[in-house]
């Protein structure tokens, strides 16, 4: 740190990414990306033409990309925000509602808390219960705004619209971000009810179902209030926040639902093949309805399983958080890694024991 710099910032802690390695070819399972190429429409979409207007600014309103969103989630370009990956939207919604505060899961997201410091709002959390579910009262009790991950990060466990209309309608005067980077392994998106609630800001992402991680596309949807804050402070810092080749390729991406569609039932498939085998070999884990499993074994610790996996060529994420220390995060990619991590699993298994 040198000694220029802002004494209030000093103490804050940095978000540590899942390693991105460049020095082995590890089968990658420790960021939740998705293991097929996007959409064949992405591909084309991104032409040199794009690229040679690369020498002009992107459109700040990102347009082409705002009117794809709202036409398939079947609501208005005003009710629509383009970001810099969700993060950056997550980022605009702690900054424009983090006045008294936000409280969120104990485990969850783990940037929720690093904005929280970077941006001086108080975070509190709540505690999951001992199955690692999230009870929607405790959120209900809550002060300040409300941030949760629906399904959650990290358990993979998942409310339903109901159980999220009733900590939405609980309060009226504060916000509820529902952040559903998630919600297109199996769950339902509370999408349609920012046309019933003032109050209500559902963030997503391009980087998991949509296959789009290194474009870094992430949006909002909700009340045109809560859009127009967001447009408020991303015009106060970076207008041109989307970059034009993200633009046509998030276009291009969520307008082919049906290759978004096909590659999320397989994920779905293979997810569920994969709590089978690993519930055979002795693991337990929680009933993720989201694109990883969150697995523990009573033979080996997570961090020595992370380890000798990773000697083997799997990269699997160590978490480390004291609730799910014994765990490791296991992203759910195609039949054959999954195949390859079962194999591994089986010889880490057969060493333990001996
Ligand atoms: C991956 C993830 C994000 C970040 O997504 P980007 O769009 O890549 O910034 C946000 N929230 C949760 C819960 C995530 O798992």
């Amino acid at each position: 740190m040198s000694r220029f710099f802002s004494s209030e910032l000093s103490g804050i802690e940095p978000y540590v990414p899942g390693e991105q390695p460049k020095d082995r070819k590890y089968i990658k399972l420790n960021t939740n990306e998705s293991p097929f190429p996007p959409s064949p429409d992405v591909l084309d979409a991104v032409t040199r033409e794009q690229t040679a207007d690369l020498r002009l600014y992107s459109d700040p309103t990102a347009a082409e990309l705002v009117n794809a969103l709202a036409e398939v989630f079947g609501t208005d370009p005003q009710n629509v925000f383009v970001g810099n990956g969700s993060d950056e939207v997550l980022a605009f919604a702690f900054y424009a509602y983090g006045e008294k505060g936000f409280t969120g899961p104990d485990i969850s997201y783990g940037f929720y808390p690093v904005f929280s410091q970077f941006f001086g709002i108080d975070y509190s959390t709540v505690a999951l219960k001992s199955d690692l579910s999230l009870d929607p009262c405790d959120l209900i009790n809550a002060k300040g705004s409300i941030v949760f991950a629906n399904p959650n990060a990290q358990t993979g466990l998942y409310l339903t619209p109901e159980q999220i209309r009733s900590v939405v309608e609980s309060d009226p005067d504060r916000v509820v971000i529902v952040d559903e980077a998630y919600i297109d392994f199996g769950g339902e998106s509370v999408i349609p009810l920012t046309k019933e609630y003032k109050n209500l800001l559902v963030v997503g992402t391009f980087s998991k179902s949509r296959s789009l991680a290194g474009a870094r596309v992430g949006f909002a949807v909700g009340d045109g209030e809560l859009i127009s804050d967001l447009n408020t402070l991303k015009f106060s810092f970076n207008p041109y926040n989307l970059n034009r080749l993200s633009i046509v390729a998030g276009a291009a991406a969520v307008r082919d639902t049906e290759y978004t569609a096909k590659c999320t039932a397989e994920i779905i498939r293979v997810r569920e093949w994969l709590k089978k085998e690993l519930t055979d070999r002795g693991f337990e884990m929680t009933d993720s309805m989201a694109n990883f499993l969150l697995v523990s074994h009573p033979g080996i610790s997570g961090k020595d399983y992370f380890q000798r996996l990773r000697e083997r060529g799997v990269l699997v994420r160590y978490l480390g958080d004291e609730r799910i220390k014994n765990c490791v995060r296991i992203t759910v990619g195609s039949a054959e890694q999954m195949e390859a991590l079962v194999r591994e699993t089986d010889n880490i298994l057969a060493e333990v024991d001996k």
